[in-house]
């Protein structure tokens, strides 16, 4: 804050708020300023919000709106330039902001968020738990999955098997793509049915302690795997494999994605690689950093992020392999435990 010229920041994004101060409402306002902090909710957390910031922040009881408390406490702290989250509030909350009372307000970026891309070993412990919480759901579900199932009930599934181990929530809706359909990279799970034969993708993830898992494994459905989709299958294990050997912190995120995609070209399916390598995995599902063509971004030391090369053609289906990877000073380490050879269920 002193760098970038701030007295006092007004963080309003609740994955920044609980970051820093354990606080894990959904309604919330925090100043930080001279080191200390100031964390404004409305009644609903009265009692919550003490118990969970422990001592993080000083909890203020707004009186009736959560503006007009913070208004109450930028009046009392007087800061001379109030930074706020730009690229995390509405405009009508910018014009709010504006009124709070300080002379000046400046638009900021990624102060807090830079913070969160260095996980320390809570973090890290916090998202292998939810990794084998999930797999451990699969590997459940999977038992249960054969043809004829639609993709919405091997979801429905998976899902209750992931609050059954305790995944508090979904980091994302679930997705379960069979066939042709496994060649939309974000398809939905859906009512087709699935065929013998058929490819089928899941990606999914649980979450622990607010920290996500994701990950995504492909495998073929009632009948065993045929040349072609072993092959596509073999380029993007192979892809992903050397991606989770070769990535590292301080390399840049377009660098990492040309690990795995120069393994997919050299094996012929470079152009069937659309989507970027991975992102950052933490308190939400996709944070910084970014691993694509275009991030030029560094890798931080502890940053955790997902390694997930796909290969997809439509009308015929697609691939994908997702894994969750600690970046530590000693090199990659694997938060899940890493995609198996291709599997046939029945
Ligand atoms: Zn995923
Ligand atoms: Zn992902």
């Amino acid at each position: 804050m002193e760098v970038a010229g701030l007295d006092a920041l007004l963080i309003s994004h609740a994955p920044n708020i609980r970051y820093l101060t354990g606080f894990s409402g959904s309604a919330g306002m925090l100043l930080v300023q001279g080191g200390e902090a100031t964390l404004v909710v409305d009644a609903r957390y009265e009692t919550q919000a003490p118990e969970e910031t422990a001592g993080a922040a000083r909890v203020a009881l707004a009186p009736r709106t959560l503006w007009e408390g913070m208004g109450l406490i930028v009046s009392a702290a007087r800061p001379n330039v109030l930074g706020y989250e730009a690229d995390r509030v509405t405009v009508r909350a910018a014009e709010r902001i504006a009124k709070l009372g300080a002379p000046l307000v400046e638009p900021t970026e990624g102060h807090v968020e830079s913070l969160r891309a260095s996980k320390d070993e809570d973090e890290v412990e916090a998202i292998r738990r939810a990794a084998d919480l999930a797999l451990d759901a699969l590997r459940a579900t999977l038992a249960t999955v054969g043809p004829g199932q639609t993709e919405l009930q091997v979801a429905s599934r998976l899902e209750a098997a992931l609050r059954d181990r305790g995944s508090e929530w979904h980091p994302f809706q679930t997705i379960v793509a069979s066939g042709p359909r496994a060649a939309l990279p974000h398809a939905r799970a859906g009512e087709r049915a699935i065929e013998p034969g058929d490819l089928l993708l899941i990606d999914f993830g649980a979450t622990v302690d607010g920290y996500c898992s994701d990950l995504t494994r492909t495998l073929v459905v009632g009948r065993a795997p045929d040349q072609r989709q072993r092959a596509v299958y073999e380029a993007v294990h192979a892809a992903q494999r050397a991606a989770i050997a070769g990535v590292r912190a301080g390399i840049s995120g377009k660098d990492a994605d040309a690990i795995a995609r120069r393994s997919l070209e050299s094996a012929g399916f470079g152009k069937a690689f659309g989507h970027s390598l991975g992102h950052g995995l933490g308190l939400e599902v996709h944070e910084d950093p970014r691993l694509a063509p275009t991030a030029e971004g560094v890798l931080p030391p502890g940053a955790v992020v997902t390694i997930e090369p796909g290969v997809y053609f439509e009308g015929w289906g697609g691939v994908r392999l997702e894994d969750d990877v600690f970046l530590s000073n000693d090199g990659p380490l694997l938060v899940s435990p890493g995609a198996p050879a291709l599997e046939e269920v029945s």
